[in-house]
């Protein structure tokens, strides 16, 4: 005999969940009680979907209002070492709080919604995509990784590339100097604060290679910008970047 589940055993046992244990949604509070649902509601994941906008070709930076995608003024003034840089979104409303969680409540099962955004956001674009043979993440310094516990930026790169089917080498690079966290520095301060504090693992086989930078925000540029530099200068061919949300 087949063991076959009987057709409403899954609703009641879901009810049964539901009424033991329910379980709420970390952002706004709403109880979870669709398929599917855990820690955050739908309703919060569909407000975090980022918005399409204006953008500077290279860096990304979004522009108020509609027009053409055109380079802004401070890439026209300094090329950045990296060939592109895109965000999902705006580091805002709900996309903010769900990285916020994701991040400093170590909910890393997030991870898969926010690759789930990126490759709604950023999956289709070519200038990207393009040839890339893998994605790096911005290394935690080993000391901040054991504090954390977990690396952001490694654990949604995985669940990106698993989405996109890009490999990812974490390892490639590794943070050897921990910097005071950028928040607490203004703009120039920041560039000279991370310089230096990268290098390439050993084995980073990353010579001749087009490579995808993931990080989770992206503030000054100043930490990608320095990643990519130490890539660069280790053999990379081209980098790229990508992280979840621009500030
Ligand atoms: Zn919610
Ligand atoms: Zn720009």
């Amino acid at each position: 005999m087949t063991r076959k589940q009987h057709p409403a055993a899954g609703g009641w046992l879901r009810l049964a969940e539901l009424v033991f244990f329910p379980s709420f949604c970390r952002r706004c509070g709403r109880l979870l009680d669709r398929a599917g649902e855990r820690l955050v509601c739908r309703d919060c994941w569909t407000e975090a979907r980022p918005r399409r906008s204006t953008l500077c070709a290279v860096c990304g930076r979004m522009f108020e209002g509609e027009g053409e995608s055109h380079v802004c003024r401070s890439c026209v003034e300094v090329r950045p070492p990296y060939t592109i840089h895109r965000s999902c979104g705006a580091y805002n409303g709900a996309l903010k709080d769900i990285i916020l969680l994701f991040k400093y409540r170590k909910l890393s099962v997030l991870g898969r919604g926010l690759a789930g955004i990126a490759g709604e956001a950023v999956g289709g674009d070519e200038d990207l995509w393009r040839g890339v043979d893998a994605l790096i993440p911005v290394p935690l310094h080993p000391r901040r990784k054991r504090e954390r516990g977990f690396n952001q930026s490694r654990v949604f790169a995985a669940e990106l590339g698993k989405i996109m089917g890009v490999e990812v080498r974490d390892g490639a690079l590794i943070k050897v100097r921990n910097a005071p966290p950028q928040t607490s520095l203004e703009g120039r301060e920041r560039t000279g604060n991370v310089r230096g504090a990268y290098r390439v693992g050993k084995g980073d086989g990353i010579r001749g290679k087009v490579l995808l930078l993931v990080d989770d925000v992206y503030t000054t540029g100043a930490t990608i910008g320095e990643c990519s530099r130490t890539l660069l200068e280790a053999g990379a061919k081209e980098v790229r970047a990508l992280t979840i949300a621009r500030a």
